[in-house]
């Protein structure tokens, strides 16, 4: 059997119960080096071999999943996060499918979250936005021209992108030109939930300034959006007036 494990976005401690167990008992994994953190290795039992796949072909990771199958071992490929963002696991699960090899995906706690709890915020505020646009800028994976920044951000909806942090003078342009005030609160969160974790909270107009400032190059997401600012209206769910299925609701 095959699994596809989600490392969480940085911390340890962050890979799921059902994640950490099949690390304890891979006999095979394979680790994108780049991002997920190799403590988690320490997990493995000593007879298990270990690949980084950065240096991997994806035709060379799916060889060595295939072969392991083959001869009974419990292969586990671990992606930085959740494997279902930015992971290209479709195109491993493909070439699996092809060979009639068994695999399952045990979720992780993506990099969308830890940076939400670096920075303490709710994406989805009453009254500022009840929607969250998961996006990044093309560089040399293209992006659909229906989904370019500036269309996504005339919602004014929450924003988090990825894999963007070396075009920021061209992200700002971008979000500027879909409509929103160069002065829209942003932040950029630079590998949330590891110890050398940076969060830098800026505006729109300022974030290449901003991360040259704090040096941040890459591996951060960076967020836009009025749930970033003080404003927003209370929750109905916990509103002391409101009826719903569980609770009756008091006339004050
Ligand atoms: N599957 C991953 C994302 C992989 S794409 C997930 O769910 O998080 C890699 C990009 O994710 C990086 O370029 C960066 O933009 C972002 N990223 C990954 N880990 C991060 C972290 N701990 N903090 C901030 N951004 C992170």
């Amino acid at each position: 059997m095959v699994n596809f494990v989600g490392a969480g976005p940085g911390a340890v401690d962050l890979i799921t119960v059902r994640g950490k167990e099949l690390l304890e008992n891979a006999d095979i994994i394979i680790y994108a080096g780049s991002l997920v953190n190799p403590v988690l290795l320490d997990y493995a039992k000593e007879s298990c071999e270990i690949y980084n796949s950065a240096t991997m072909t994806l035709e060379e990771v799916t060889d060595v999943m295939i072969e392991g199958e083959r001869e009974g071992k419990a292969v586990v490929r671990l992606h930085t996060g959740d494997p279902a963002i930015y992971g290209a696991i479709r195109e491993q699960m493909d070439i699996l499918d092809t060979e009639n090899i068994e695999y399952e995906v045990c979720p992780g706690v993506s990099s969308l979250f830890g940076t939400a709890a670096a920075l303490k915020a709710e994406y989805t505020l009453p009254d500022v936005s009840q929607s969250v646009i998961v996006t990044r800028m093309a560089g040399r994976t293209p992006v659909p021209d229906r989904e370019s920044i500036a269309s996504f951000a005339a919602h004014h909806a929450t924003m988090v992108i990825f894999l963007s942090t070396g075009m920021l003078e061209k992200l700002s342009e971008e979000l500027i030109k879909g409509g929103y005030e160069p002065e829209t609160p942003a932040a950029i969160v630079y590998k949330a939930t590891w110890d050398d974790e940076k969060v830098v909270r800026t505006t729109v107009k300022d974030l290449a300034e901003s991360a040259a400032k704090n040096n941040i190059t890459k591996t951060a997401l960076i967020t836009v959006g009025g749930f970033l600012s003080s404003a927003y209206d209370r929750s109905k769910l916990y509103d002391p007036t409101f009826t719903h299925e569980f609770r009756q609701g008091k006339e004050i």
